[in-house]
Parts: structure tokens; C-alpha cells; sequence
């Protein structure tokens, strides 16, 4: 099972923590060069070792190995000719290699859909296309022959990024009109994990309350737009993935406010796909992160802290733009005194399905941000 996405420890663990499980993790980080020899307990070295991978990966940093850092230190120790790479459609293949060998087909002008290291159909019809240019069998599994086929030729001169492209052109070609649209919004948490909590507020339940304004309004506009969970539910990162990508939605929101134990730190955030690894991002995602978040800084006194690129699953596992935002802090007294007033709930609400608009509108039919009013949309 090694390398698919659903093998290892499902656990958490953290500083203190041994056993089987954890002696794998510390290997596992060894051998990536990330921790010395000699431990055998999820000491603070290890934890320190943790969080620089985080880091350098996109994850969250915390120094704690879930479900989601796994499968990352994982994916991490394939390098491209270590294994025969193909599509499984019960549990595609990811992995380093899977992302090297995208970035590779990408340099080459043989598009995949995303640089995200997961070999999906779309990678395996890459590695056809490039094998019938190469006169090899064109089983679109890269083996031996294809490696070496894809080391010994040379980029052409494109420069340019294929997947970009024509991520760009189907925005363009699904015109500026929102009805007919599909949205997936994700409220954060529920069930059991409210999130963060502060002030008599719970994450979950602002998430949900926010989610439920925004598909209104996006209803009204003839969006068919559906909620990723139910108001008591708490789906895990990966089944919301899996709900987007079967709604085919054109755009995904996730919906979440932060936290911190500092009460000081506040404001809004946005996050799409990337990962700085082989310049891998999404960049319809970009863009509506970017709408968004300077959507909600122009209409609201949050404190402006920018877009990020994240490899979450939510960002990385749906196939269509997707973004998360992080709207306040819940334990910052001014972000959570303005998170309890419904009124700003709505301005927020507003800010992102103007935001949503504003992805499809052409640059001589798009407003200057701020500006844009609900009654205004091309619905
Ligand atoms: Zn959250």
C-alpha cells in the first residue's frame, strides 16, 4: 500500500508519543535528511523537524504529525524512476514523483491539469500524448523506457504554462453570466469540532452561519450552490474534496475564521493551491483569492493579511479553483466583536459572491474593488 494516499497511521501524533507508528515517522524524516540518528521518541528535535517540513511544504505548522503531514512525509521520499508510475483509479498514486514527472510534461507542452502530484487521468493522458511523440508504446504508464525518454529530451522554447492557460480560457469560455454556475461552499468544522473559540463565539457555527448567506444570495442569482456539510456535521477534509469534485462545481469557497492564543493577532486571509515545489499552483485560484480577499478588506475594517499558497487537501484534492479564508480571529476581541454583528456577516457574505462574480466578468466589464453591489450582478 505504500504511497497511496490512505496508508499509514491515521493517529495523531506529537512530543511524548512512541511506538510503532512513531519510530516509522521518525525514520521516515531520517531518511529525507530533515533529523539526525539516535531517536526513538517524538522528542522536540523531532517536533522541530516536523515543522520545518510544514513549512516548506505548505502544511500547517505545528509540529504535530496528523493524517495530512503523513501523507506528505510520505509522498515525499519518491523521486522520479523509483517506481513505475500509473493510473489506479481506486487510489491514484501521489507523490514527489508524480509531481516532478507533471512538471516535467508540463516543460515539454504536454499538459496536465494541475502540477499536484497526484497521477490522475489527465497525467496519464499526458504521458501518452508524450509517448506517441517519442514513438514509445503509449500505455500512458511512465516505466523505464519513458523515464528515460523524458530525461534525455530537452524543453521546448515555450515558456509559457499550458495548464494556466487553459485553466484561463475555461473561465473565459463560461462567460460572465452566473446562473448556470456551480458553487461548493465549505462550511469549516461542525460535529464535534467547533474549531476555534472565542469571545461566545464557536468557528463551526459563524462558518455555517456565513455559508448559508452566501448560498442565498448566490440562489437568488440562479448559482446552484451547495453546502459541503450539514449544520451538525463534521466531514473530514478529504470527503469535502470528494463532494466538491462530484458536484463538477466551477468554484469552491471554504469557510473558516482563525484563532490564536496570542488575542492580538487578527485579520483576514485567503489561501488557494501551491506549492513552491516545481512552481506548482493553481492559478484561477490565485486569482479568486486575490478577488476576495481585496473584496472583503474594502469593505470591512479586518486587518489586511494577504493571500497565501497551501498544499491543505481542500485546496490541493478538489480539481476546481478553491479557495479558504480565514475571516478574523474568533479570540481577538475587535475581529470577533465584529463576527457576532449579522450585519457584517452579510458585508462578508456580499464580498464574496461579488467576488465570484468578478472571476467571470472580462477586464473591460469588471468594477474596481469595492464597489460592486449584489443588485449588479450578470445573473
Ligand atoms: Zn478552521
Amino acid at each position: 500500500m505504500a504511497g497511496t494516499p490512505f496508508s499509514g497511521p491515521h493517529g495523531v501524533y506529537r512530543i511524548g508519543d512512541t511506538g510503532e507508528a512513531v519510530a516509522e515517522i521518525i525514520g521516515k524524516l531520517q531518511r529525507l535528511g530533515l533529523l539526525a540518528g539516535g531517536h526513538d521518541v517524538y522528542d522536540e528535535a523531532t517536533a522541530h523537524a516536523v515543522r520545518g517540513f510544514q513549512q516548506q511544504r505548505g502544511l500547517m505548522i505545528d509540529g504535530i504529525v496528523g493524517p495530512q503531514t503523513y501523507r506528505a512525509i510520505d509522498d515525499a521520499r519518491w523521486r522520479l524512476g523509483d517506481r513505475l508510475l500509473t493510473y489506479v483509479v481506486s487510489h491514484p498514486l501521489t507523490g514527489d514523483d508524480v509531481l516532478a514527472l507533471q512538471a516535467k510534461l508540463q516543460e515539454l507542452g504536454f499538459a496536465v491539469a494541475r502540477i499536484d502530484g497526484i497521477f490522475g487521468p489527465d497525467t496519464q493522458r499526458a504521458v501518452t500524448e508524450f509517448q506517441r511523440n517519442m514513438g514509445l508504446p503509449a500505455d500512458g504508464t511512465c516505466g523505464p523506457s519513458t523515464f528515460k525518454a523524458l530525461q534525455r529530451i530537452k524543453p521546448m522554447a515555450t515558456g509559457g504554462r499550458p495548464d494556466a492557460l487553459r485553466a484561463s480560457e475555461q473561465v473565459r469560455a463560461a462567460g460572465p453570466r452566473l446562473s448556470g454556475k456551480t458553487v461548493v461552499i465549505d462550511p469549516g468544522h461542525g460535529g464535534f469540532d467547533y474549531g476555534w473559540e472565542g469571545f461566545g463565539l464557536r468557528e463551526s457555527d459563524i462558518a455555517y452561519d456565513l455559508a448559508a448567506r452566501i448560498e442565498g444570495r448566490l440562489g437568488a442569482t440562479g448559482v446552484r450552490a451547495y453546502l459541503s456539510r450539514g449544520r451538525d456535521q463534521g466531514p473530514d477534509e478529504l470527503a469535502r474534496a470528494a463532494f466538491a469534485n462530484e458536484t463538477d462545481a466551477n468554484l469552491c469557497v471554504s469557510l473558516h475564521t482563525d484563532g490564536s492564543m496570542n488575542p492580538e493577532a487578527q485579520g483576514v486571509a485567503t489561501y488557494f493551491y501551491g506549492n513552491d515545489l516545481h512552481g506548482a499552483s493553481s492559478s484561477v485560484g490565485e486569482q479568486f483569492a486575490g478577488l476576495v480577499q481585496r473584496e472583503i478588506v474594502a469593505r470591512t475594517d479586518l486587518l489586511n493579511c494577504r493571500t497565501h499558497a497551501k498544499t491543505w487537501d481542500l485546496l490541493r484534492r478538489t480539481k476546481m479553483p478553491a479557495v479558504r479564508l480565514e475571516i478574523g480571529y474568533v479570540t481577538n476581541p475587535h475581529d470577533s466583536a465584529r463576527l457576532a454583528d449579522p450585519a457584517f456577516r452579510d458585508v462578508v457574505a456580499e464580498a464574496i459572491v461579488v467576488a465570484i462574480q468578478r472571476v467571470y466578468l472580462p477586464p473591460d466589464q469588471d468594477a474596481a474593488t469595492g464597489m460592486l453591489r449584489f443588485g449588479q450582478l450578470t445573473v
